[in-house]
């Protein structure tokens, strides 16, 4: 549940916010603590582990004189792969379905910029965003149809004998995303939160949470153009939700960097408009795990400070279990802190002793930024 991949066609923008991504990140965690301190693990090329920029925790550990401090990661993945009428020729490759199936949301790169040197899809001369966008989906659709041709026949079957529960629960479901895609729409716009607690791993690619990423010139960095205007009216209407990011200009900034200052890059981001010269890839990475519905807790000592990623509405036992499988079930209670009440009074210590810590059982639901101690039995 914490894999984004970026799909979208050649020559869009991918790799460079990819790597714009990852260089920002690791130079980011690399300011803060040196490079043993942190499990990043780059698996190959297109894909890579990211700790996810945390201002609150980063005070957390200033405030306990924590000697380390450890973000949350999550993993992205730059798919490449897909071309222009993949799906209707002689089908998506293979490698490419594979990598779009292993993650949890999809970021959906589309090309907001002019530029005459660079090659927008080639038998097409130039698309208009929206049209790029329709393109991209429809050969996802069309990967969805031949899902649904393969699985629903079977499914149908199951869901008339009344023992199988599970085929009885999960073919409304199905039902209800081929309706959808049979319209051209992504299984994502009709699927509630009811259907996903349902049918958990459902098999479409459309039914990704997904984030449209309109990639713009640096000079339309802050506010878009009128290329990702277009774009964001039309996701906008359909409630999909679009961002806008210039890759470019992210990616020049992180070169701007020197050594373990920042100075430069954010100065370079500010002259673009962008507020506190903060890199927009902060924010997407906050967007992707609002798109994933995952949040987290923190952890906190002298040793170290960390946060802990776990889905919304988790209750104590599995956010223990982030930590520790084991620590599932030998959960007894929880002594849990408020952030605020932390910075408020001055640390830890200083809220316990006026009586600033709860104690909670099994059943509570973690809140963001909350910070715990879990307590097992003897
Ligand atoms: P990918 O094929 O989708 O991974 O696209 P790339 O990231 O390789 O980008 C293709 C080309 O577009 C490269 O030459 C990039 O430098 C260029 N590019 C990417 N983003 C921008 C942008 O915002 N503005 C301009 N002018 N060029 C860009």
């Amino acid at each position: 549940w914490r894999s984004c991949g970026l799909v979208g066609y050649p020559n869009v923008g991918k790799s460079t916010l990819f790597n714009a991504i990852t260089q920002t990140m690791m130079a980011w965690v690399l300011q803060k603590q040196s490079a043993e301190n942190y499990p990043f693990c780059t698996i190959d090329p297109n894909v890579t582990k990211v700790a996810v920029a945390d201002p609150r925790l980063d005070e957390l550990a200033r405030i306990e004189q924590s000697e380390k401090t450890t973000y949350g990661l999550i993993e992205v993945r730059d798919i490449a792969g897909l071309i222009k009428g993949a799906a209707k020729g002689a089908g998506m490759g293979n490698a490419f379905l594979s990598h779009i199936r292993g993650v949890s949301a999809v970021l959906h790169v589309v090309r907001c910029f002019a530029d005459v040197n660079v090659t927008h899809v080639e038998d097409q001369g130039s698309l208009s965003p929206v049209q790029e966008y329709e393109s991209v989906l429809e050969e996802l659709l069309i990967a969805d149809l031949e899902v649904a041709s393969k699985r629903l026949p079977a499914l149908r079957r199951k869901a008339q004998s009344p023992k199988d529960t599970e085929a009885t629960r999960s073919l409304p479901v199905f039902e209800k995303g081929l309706a959808a895609l049979e319209k051209g729409e992504p299984v994502r716009s009709v699927l509630t939160d009811d259907d996903r607690d349902l049918v958990p791993d459902i098999p479409f690619i459309t039914a990704k949470p997904t984030l449209v990423v309109a990639n713009v010139d640096a000079e339309s960095a802050k506010d878009g153009n009128e290329l990702s205007g277009q774009l964001a009216d039309y996701c906008g209407q359909r409630g999909q939700r679009c961002t806008v990011v210039s890759a470019k200009l992210e990616m020049e900034a992180c070169q701007l960097r020197e050594g373990d200052s920042d100075a430069f890059q954010r100065e370079y981001l500010m002259s673009f408009g962008l507020e506190r010269g903060e890199p927009a890839l902060m924010r997407i990475l906050r967007e992707c795990m609002d798109l994933m519905d995952i949040h987290y807790y923190y952890t906190s000592g002298q040793d170290e400070s960390r946060a802990w990623f776990i889905p919304k509405g988790a209750k104590a036992p599995e956010a223990a279990a982030a930590i520790h499988t084991d620590f599932d079930k030998k959960l007894e209670k929880v002594e849990c802190w408020r952030y605020e009440d932390v910075m408020k009074y001055g640390g830890l210590a200083e809220c316990r002793k006026r009586g600033r810590v709860s104690t909670k059982g099994r059943d509570y639901v973690v809140q963001t930024a909350d910070i715990l101690e879990f307590k097992t039995k003897r």
